[in-house]
């Protein structure tokens, strides 16, 4: 048997019901991985809403596991069993089983332990993604991060200041703030009021070329007013709700801003894309470049405690769920 959480209906953290469900086996180009850790991610939030909605009812939603592959379909040549292995961003990794394509699955690095690599696999890829891809971030460029004591933001803090970027990071609270300076921001400020003017106080009058702001509806418009002519907006997710209606021209107000709104698969979705981004994220976390900060780990049983909690705004750095 598997331990797997499912959806049936979409709704609060009370949807995500624990089961015990037939254990899989691996397809013809399949590997069955028994799951170690399984990363806690707001995608997961939006899943379970039905902000995004599922292709089936009911059905494992979660994004990214790490674990031991413990057996390979026949027509499997490049992994065996025993070899630790992690991917991102495919739905159905609450479990303890999990069955899932050869191609999609990447080898962890020895000095890696599960726990981290699923703390990292969906929110650093989405870091290499952000800061290489994204936008190229270069030396001496002032950035801003929202919510950079989050998952992602405390990843993105220290990889752009490795990047030898100058971070501001925004966040709600002090002790959040405090996290963030010690993960890579230079600047912190706590919560939303007067932000361009705030940011204006730490840049000595400039505005910025980038933000990152993964909050959505609540600092979307704020955010633009930090950027400088032609600066650009990289909006890449919605924890506080979706950015609707905004108008063109709130872009050429303000100087004929970029806007994007990128997501993760997008860049890499080619096996070569995804070896590559995840090899340059495995160097920043082997080389202590980037530190991965795991702030709440939760047995997968107690799940929807761990969404509470995220949603709550209560949880700092990455959430792991481990299997019972
Ligand atoms: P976080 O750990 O960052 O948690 C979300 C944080 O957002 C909170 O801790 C909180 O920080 C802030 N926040 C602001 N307003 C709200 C609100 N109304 N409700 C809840 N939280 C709020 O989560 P993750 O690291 O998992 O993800 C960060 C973001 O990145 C998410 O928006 C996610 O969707 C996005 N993402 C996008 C991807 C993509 O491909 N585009 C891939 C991966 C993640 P504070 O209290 O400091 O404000």
């Amino acid at each position: 048997m598997t331990q797997a959480v499912r959806v049936h209906g979409y709704g609060g953290p009370e949807a995500l019901i624990c089961e015990e469900l037939p254990r899989p086996s691996p397809g013809q180009h399949e590997v069955l991985i028994r799951q170690e850790a399984v990363g806690l991610n707001f995608i997961d939030v939006y899943y379970r809403t039905g902000i995004y909605k599922l292709p089936t009812l009911p059905a494992v939603i979660g994004m990214e596991a790490a674990g031991i592959v413990e057996a390979v379909g026949a027509a499997v040549d490049q992994w065996k069993p025993g070899d630790r292995v992690a991917y991102p961003s495919q739905l159905g990794a609450y479990a303890s089983h999990r069955a899932i394509a050869e191609d999609l699955v990447v080898r962890i690095p020895d000095a890696i332990d599960a726990p981290t690599a699923a703390a990292i696999m969906l929110r650093g890829l989405t870091v290499q993604a952000l800061l290489r891809q994204v936008h190229r971030l270069e030396a001496g460029q002032t950035i801003l991060v929202h919510a950079a004591a989050g998952g992602v933001g405390l990843l993105l803090c220290q990889w752009a200041a490795h990047l030898g970027a100058t971070v501001i990071g925004v966040v709600s609270t002090e002790r959040k703030a405090e996290l963030a300076r010690v993960h890579g921001a230079a600047h912190v400020i706590v919560g939303l009021d007067d932000l361009p003017a705030r940011v204006r106080r730490i840049t000595g009058g400039a505005l910025l070329p980038v933000v990152y702001d993964s909050v959505g509806r609540d600092s979307f418009l704020a955010s633009l007013d930090c950027l400088a002519p032609r600066g650009l907006m990289v909006s890449y997710g919605n924890a506080s709700g979706e950015v609707i209606g905004v108008a063109l021209s709130q872009l050429a107000q303000r100087g004929s801003l970029y806007v994007t709104r990128p997501k993760l698969m997008t860049f890499i979705a080619k096996r070569t894309a995804l070896e590559q981004a995840a090899a340059e994220l495995f160097d920043v976390v082997t080389s202590g470049a980037v530190r991965v900060e795991i702030g709440q780990r939760f047995p997968l049983s107690r799940v929807a405690d761990a969404h509470r909690a995220l949603e709550a705004r209560a949880t700092t750095g990455s959430t792991v769920l481990i299997p019972d």
